[in-house]
C-alpha cells in the first residue's frame, strides 16, 4: 500500500504510438517496483524511458540498467534501435520473466517457453515425490492426491500438460479420474478460463481487464486470433463438443451454463472411456450400494472412491488398483499384446496356467480356479476370514444378479468399503465354497 502511494504520481504522458484498449492508451504496468513499459515505435519507447528516468531522479530512485532489458515482438525491418537510460544502453533479450510469467519474443506463441518451464517443474516435483518412496514407503492415496493438488496441479494449470498429470496419477494409484474425482487437466483449464471470463465480465467498465476483454471481443469479431476464439474452438473440439459462440461468452449466465456443460462433457468422456476400453471391464460393471437403504446406488462418475480410504495399507491399495485396472501378470493381460517372436494371443486361448480349463482373468484366479492347492487355500482363508469378521452375511439370502454371478462378485469387490455389498454376494460365495 505504501509503495502504491509512493508511486501514485508517476505519470508517463500519452504518445501517438501507444497501445489502445477500448479507447484507452495504456503504455506501462507496475507490480511493486517491477515496471514494464511498451510502445509500438522506438521513438515512443525511448520517450517513455526518459520520462520514467526523470521521475526516478526527482523521487530518489535509481534504475538498475544491468537488470533492465528490452524485447522486440513481431516483425521489424530496418536497423535494430538502441535504447538508453541516462545515456547507458540497455540490453536486448528474447526471453524475460515478468511477474512470474516467462515471455519469449522469438516464438510465434510468446508463452510457449513458460509451458516448457512449468512442465519441467511439474515433472521434477513428481519425480522427487516418488523418489522418496524407498525411504518413507508407499504414499497413501489421499495424501498423494493432496500432494498432487498442492505441488503439481498449480504448474499444470499454466499449460495443457496432460501427460504429466497422467504420469503422477499412474505412479500413485495406476488409476485416473473416475476413481480419484480429479478433473482431467484439459477440462480443469477450460473451467478456469470460463471462471476468469465470468469474473472479468463483472468488473466495472473502468477496470483495465474489462477494457482488455472488450478489445479481445473486438479482435474476435474482426477475425484475428485471440483467446476468445481459442476458447470457442477448444469447446468445439472436446471429445463431447460444447457448442457456443463469441456472443454466448458475453453473457455471464450463459457462461455458468457452459461451465456445467463442460463438466457434463468431461463426465461423458470418462464414461465413454470406461465403456469402451478393454481393460476397464471391472469398472464398467461396478456394483455399488447405499449405506442407508442398502440398495444399489448411482453416484457421480468422477468421485473419490471409498476403497481409496478404506484400504489403509498403501501396498495393498496399489495391488488392488492394479487388479481392477488389469495391470497385473495374469494371462488375460500378459497375452493381450504381441511381443517379439510371439503374436497376439486370442482371448479364448489365454488359459489358466494351473487348471487349463478357463481363461485366466481376475475372477477366475481369485474365485473359481481349482488348479492350485495353494491358491485354493488362500481363497478359502480369505472368504472364511471375511465371514468370521461379518458373520451376519451368511444369514442373508437376498440375491438379484444383474450380470453373470462371477462378474457380479468381482465387480462387488470394488465396493467392499460398503459392508452391505458383502451381504449381496455372500449367498453366492457359499455356493462356490459348498458351505
Ligand atoms: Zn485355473
Amino acid at each position: 500500500m505504501l509503495w502504491n502511494i509512493y508511486f501514485a504520481d508517476l505519470n508517463i504522458p500519452d504518445h501517438k504510438d501507444d497501445i489502445v484498449l477500448k479507447g484507452r492508451r495504456i503504455s506501462h504496468v507496475e507490480q511493486a517496483d517491477d515496471v514494464a513499459i511498451w510502445s509500438t515505435s522506438p521513438e515512443g519507447l525511448q520517450l517513455k524511458l526518459d520520462c520514467f528516468f526523470r521521475w526516478c531522479q526527482c523521487n530518489s530512485m535509481t534504475i538498475s540498467v544491468k537488470k533492465t532489458k528490452w524485447m522486440l515482438f513481431g516483425r521489424f525491418s530496418g536497423t535494430v534501435p538502441v535504447f538508453t537510460v541516462d545515456g547507458v544502453p540497455i540490453g536486448l533479450t528474447d526471453c524475460y520473466k515478468y511477474v512470474g510469467v516467462l515471455f519469449k519474443s522469438t516464438e510465434c506463441y510468446v508463452l510457449g517457453g513458460l509451458y516448457k518451464v512449468k512442465a519441467g517443474k511439474a515433472r521434477n516435483v513428481t519425480q522427487a515425490t516418488f523418489g522418496l518412496e524407498p525411504l518413507i514407503g508407499c504414499i497413501p492415496a489421499k495424501d498423494g492426491i493432496d500432494l498432487y493438488m498442492a505441488r503439481v496441479d498449480p504448474h499444470l494449470t499454466f499449460g495443457y500438460l496432460e501427460g504429466i498429470q497422467h504420469l503422477f496419477l499412474r505412479r500413485l494409484l495406476v488409476i485416473l479420474f473416475s476413481e480419484t474425482g480429479l478433473l482431467p487437466i484439459r477440462y480443469c483449464r477450460i473451467t478456469l478460463a470460463l471462471g476468469f471470463l465470468h469474473y472479468v465480465l463483472g468488473l466495472p467498465q473502468a477496470h483495465l481487464a474489462n477494457a482488455a476483454l472488450e478489445n479481445a471481443f473486438l479482435l474476435s469479431n474482426c477475425g484475428y486470433a485471440n483467446w476468445i476464439n481459442d476458447l470457442v474452438n477448444v469447446l468445439y473440439h472436446l471429445p463431447f463438443p460444447v457448442a457456443c459462440s463469441t456472443t454466448d461468452l458475453r453473457d455471464p449466465e450463459r457462461i455458468i451454463k457452459l461451465t456445467e456443460d463442460v463438466l457434463k462433457s468431461c463426465e461423458a468422456s470418462v464414461h465413454s472411456s470406461l465403456q469402451t476400453h478393454v481393460r476397464t471391464h471391472f469398472l464398467r460393471n461396478r456394483v455399488e450400494f447405499n449405506d442407508q437403504d442398502h440398495q444399489q446406488r448411482s453416484i457421480p462418475i468422477l468421485t473419490l472412491r471409498p476403497y481409496l480410504t478404506a484400504i489403509t495399507v498403501p501396498k495393498h491399495l496399489h495391488a488392488f488398483t492394479c487388479l481392477i485396472m488389469s495391470c497385473h501378470a495374469l494371462s488375460i493381460e500378459r497375452l493381450r499384446y504381441a511381443e517379439r517372436y510371439r503374436p497376439l494371443i486370442p482371448r479364448n486361448w489365454r488359459l489358466c496356467c494351473f487348471c487349463q480349463t478357463g481363461i485366466e482373468d481376475e475372477c477366475h484366479a481369485l474365485l473359481t480356479c481349482e488348479g492350485s492347492s495353494t491358491l485354493n487355500y488362500l481363497c478359502h482363508r480369505f472368504l472364511e476370514d471375511m465371514f468370521t469378521r461379518k458373520p451376519g452375511f451368511l444369514r442373508q439370502n437376498c440375491m438379484n444378479l444383474y450380470v453373470s454371478e462371477i462378474n457380479y462378485m468381482g465387480a462387488s469387490f470394488l465396493d467392499l468399503a460398503v459392508p452391505w455389498a458383502l451381504t449381496k454376494i455372500a449367498p453366492n460365495l457359499r455356493g462356490f465354497l459348498c458351505v
